[in-house]
């Protein structure tokens, strides 16, 4: 595998691995002049290589809004900056309990190998920042506590999202006093991202609630899935919210695999994401702000803004999973991973009361790549607008008493005990067990 590594604080790494790998190759072989049999043997190395690979390449999740303008993500991240707080003393706690620096030395001060942590969606910032701040200095006060002060390893933090998400502006801004090498690792998380083996850390937070792509049949007018005049499930007939839950298992299923396969052993996976465990319907939030939304898409269709069918075919991929839903599916990988910490927060613990402005702002920034996609950049004002008006005529969906979320925070392990096959985590079980 080709990786390119700028000697420099920031680097990048490839993002497609197998566009690389496919490149490289295609340079070489003029140059290895091959027979038609050695170019038979490169090709199928290649697609052994490729099929190992899994890179997710129809992935249609979309980033957050980029830059640092007032619609930014970078401005309207306060309510998922609540949760990367909440959790601080679980992470400095998770880490204190299961992080073994005797693990990182290797007697030879120069030839140590880096720490390495993988941010996934960690968005444009600054939240990411404060996690990884959080985590590497936990980190070094391990060694500290361990006498091992004057050994700590280099600490590489890969910080992962979309290939469309703004690195540029994450990077402009990295904090001037971290511990830590910076690279970006663009592409998504439910493929692999990182080698073999080659991750100690992973952290995640408020990233695993989007689904990868939206089920096709909630968009097919022959499904009883098809979710016409609605955007979520939340507020739709229990067949739509089913077709949502199974994209989740494929895709937590997928999201597990990888890892599996890039943490080394004994490495440890800190996820924290919002879950529910009522049944979410119109009546409370978080399905009443879709409603809204719903509502004024179809609204501006009524006067010809924008066209029913669009509206009819417009979807929000985001989930929130019972913990029922998500303790079965980490059982059933558990032959990879040990379930080492399970706690759910309050949601309302972690939120301040916002204003309409921030409230609207906040979905706004998560939103709009996505609006924009599918509607154009054109009517985005006017959706907010009009979702502004609503939030004030239904100030009750601000309430966070009545918010009816939570959010789990899991700390796994990953199992000391590797197979050479690629099939670490048994997907089919992951799959199997929601087979109804
Ligand atoms: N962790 C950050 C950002 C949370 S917003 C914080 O706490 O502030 C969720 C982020 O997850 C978004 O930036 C989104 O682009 C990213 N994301 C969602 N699905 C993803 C996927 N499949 N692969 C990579 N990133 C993903």
């Amino acid at each position: 595998m080709t990786s390119l590594m700028i000697n420099h604080p920031i680097n990048f790494m490839a993002s497609s691995v197998i566009r690389t790998l496919s490149q490289s190759q295609r340079m070489q072989l003029p140059m290895l002049r091959p027979t038609r049999m050695h170019a038979l043997s490169i090709k199928s190395d290649l697609e052994i290589m490729r099929q190992q690979m899994v890179v997710v390449d129809d992935d249609e999740s979309y980033a957050m809004k980029g830059g640092e303008g007032p619609h930014s993500y970078a401005k309207n991240s306060i309510i998922q900056k609540g949760l990367i707080d909440g959790s601080k003393r679980l992470i400095q706690e998770a880490i204190s309990q299961s992080f073994d620096p005797k693990e990182h030395i290797h007697g030879n001060d120069e030839s140590s190998t880096p720490i390495c942590i993988a941010d996934l969606g960690c968005s444009t910032g600054p939240n990411t920042f404060f996690a990884m701040q959080t985590i590497t200095e936990a980190i070094q006060l391990q060694f500290q506590s361990h006498g091992l002060a004057s050994q700590i390893p280099d600490i590489q933090v890969l910080f992962n999202d979309q290939v469309s998400n703004d690195f540029n502006t994450l990077f402009k801004n990295l904090p001037q006093q971290r511990i830590y090498y910076a690279t970006a690792v663009p592409g998504s998380f439910c493929g692999r991202l990182f080698p073999k083996q080659t991750l100690h850390l992973v952290h995640s937070s408020a990233a695993l609630c989007w689904l990868s792509k939206l089920p096709n049949e909630i968009t097919d007018s022959d499904s009883s899935a098809c979710n016409k005049g609605r955007i979520h499930y939340t507020d739709a007939p229990k067949e739509v919210a089913d077709a949502y839950a199974t994209q989740y298992r494929k895709d937590m299923g997928n999201f597990l695999h990888a890892r599996a396969q890039e943490l080394v052993g004994n490495g440890l996976m800190l996820l924290q994401f919002p879950v529910s465990n009522v049944v979410l319907d119109s009546d409370v939030d978080p399905a009443k702000v879709f409603e809204l939304i719903g509502t004024c898409l179809v609204d501006m269709a009524k006067v010809g803004v924008i066209s029913e069918e669009k509206v009819d075919s417009f979807n929000v991929p985001l989930i929130y999973p019972s913990v029922k839903a998500v303790k079965e599916i980490l059982r059933g990988c558990d032959e990879c991973f040990s379930i080492e910490w399970m706690e759910i927060l309050e949601f309302k613990n972690m939120v301040s009361l916002p204003t309409v402005q921030i409230f609207v702002s906040w979905f706004r920034a998560a939103l709009q790549g996505m609006i924009e996609k599918h509607f154009g950049a054109e009517i985005v004002d006017e959706l907010f607008e009009r979702f502004a008006e609503k939030v004030k005529e239904f100030p009750d969906i601000m309430d966070k008493d009545k918010l009816k979320l939570d959010v789990l925070f899991v700390l796994l392990r990953r199992k000391n005990k590797f197979s050479t096959s690629n099939s670490l985590v048994p997907l089919n079980i992951c799959h199997k067990m929601y087979k109804t």
